[in-house]
């Protein structure tokens, strides 16, 4: 009996061993390339108001999984974009103003300096300046967002390949009088001052600055420098056989928020979809591509209180001019899109990425 009860033992214990390895092999799906587009400010009432006063259906439409996620930063139950843009880039909860490092002041890992070390080739481009809290996340840390001349130092550490946004002033015109612009060519890169000039047949790092400080207003002629640049960028970055992680940020659709202004807000989410469009085109025909859309809070408590679908018509109510609490929406298409769907933390975008990607920590 004895002996038998031993038998039943190894026997259970070779079907959990079993058991195991057949689990391990049910990893997600990897993806070579990760497109991470960030719509600041973005809530479903920013999204659903820009569906309904569009003439054709959005590329919002396009994805099939979708999830939510719950943006509370580490001090405070409203986030501000350092710390939503932080949780993001690193997994970990931060406190309000932080760029990448935790309350202390100690630098926290990016998911740009993860796909750097794994040789993957990087970009970052947004409608503000490179330098504001939500590109600055992914590469730079500072304890304070607004100590720009220290986040464009930053830059100068990692060996980004591309991006693509406003700030030259903080690199060409400083007030300790360093020419960063100078540090950028001796780094090799190609700088240049607009998206036309950015020439995506020639091999290179780039440093593209389309404005001095911030863009324009999509309403005040920045044109399609966002979906222009997000073609571009994935035209040099799918150059690395390896692959590459690209952020893309649709900056001021919070702004829109914070001036309680639902036709900036509207503008600025229709064309961050173009970049979506770009982003979605892409990954179709590429097949190995994740694209995620997503945002780091909500701003305005944007309310939708009437509208008319036939004349494209909405009235909509602002409750604050500042970010709000809810959770904000997940899109995700591609190689490990399924694990986006359902309800989790704004970390956990940071694990999922780095699960599609297989990078350990
Ligand atoms: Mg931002
Ligand atoms: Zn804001």
């Amino acid at each position: 009996m004895k002996k038998l009860g031993l038998i039943v033992l190894a026997f259970i214990v070779l079907i959990s061993c079993n058991g195991t390895e057949t689990f391990n092999k049910q990893e997600a799906p990897r993806a070579k390339n990760i497109i991470l587009l960030i719509g600041d400010g973005m809530g479903v009432a920013q999204v659903y108001a820009a569906m309904s006063v569009s003439e054709e259906p959005l590329n919002f439409e396009r994805f099939k999984h979708i999830g939510f996620h719950k943006t509370y930063s580490a001090d405070d139950y409203i986030t501000d974009s350092g710390a939503g843009g932080t949780a993001l880039s690193t997994g970990i909860k931060t406190c309000n103003q932080c760029i990448a490092v935790d309350s202390l002041g100690n630098p926290l890992k990016t998911i740009l300096e993860y796909a750097e070390e794994n040789q993957l080739a990087t970009g970052l481009v947004s409608t503000s300046s490179i330098l504001h809290a939500t590109p600055a996340s992914f590469i730079a840390h500072e304890l304070d967002r607004s100590n720009y001349e220290n986040i464009a130092m930053d830059f100068l550490d990692v060996d980004i390949d591309l991006f693509i946004g406003g700030g030259k002033k903080q690199f060409a015109d400083r007030k300790d009088q360093l020419n960063l612009i100078d540090s950028l060519h001796h780094n090799k890169y190609i700088v240049v001052d607009s998206l036309e000039n950015l020439n995506t047949e020639i091999e290179g790092k780039f440093a593209v600055f389309t404005a001095y400080e911030h863009n324009p207003e999509i309403s005040n002629g920045r044109g399609d420098m966002l979906p222009n640049s997000t073609e571009k960028a994935i035209k040099i970055l799918d150059k690395n056989e390896n692959g590459f992680f690209l952020m893309v940020e649709g900056s001021q659709i919070d702004w829109g928020g914070h001036d309680m202004d639902i036709d900036y807000v509207i503008s600025e989410t229709l064309d961050f979809d173009k970049a979506i469009a770009k982003a979605l085109d892409f990954a179709e025909k590429d097949g190995e591509t994740l694209v995620i859309v997503t945002a780091d809070h909500e701003t305005g408590g944007l309310s939708l209180i009437d509208g008319d679908l036939n004349s494209k018509t909405i009235q909509v109510n602002f409750s604050t001019d500042d970010h709000t609490a809810v959770m904000v929406p997940v899109f995700a298409f591609g190689p490990g899109a399924e694990e986006f769907a359902g309800i989790y933390q704004n970390t956990d975008v940071f694990e999922k990425m780095m699960k599609a990607l297989g990078f350990e920590k």
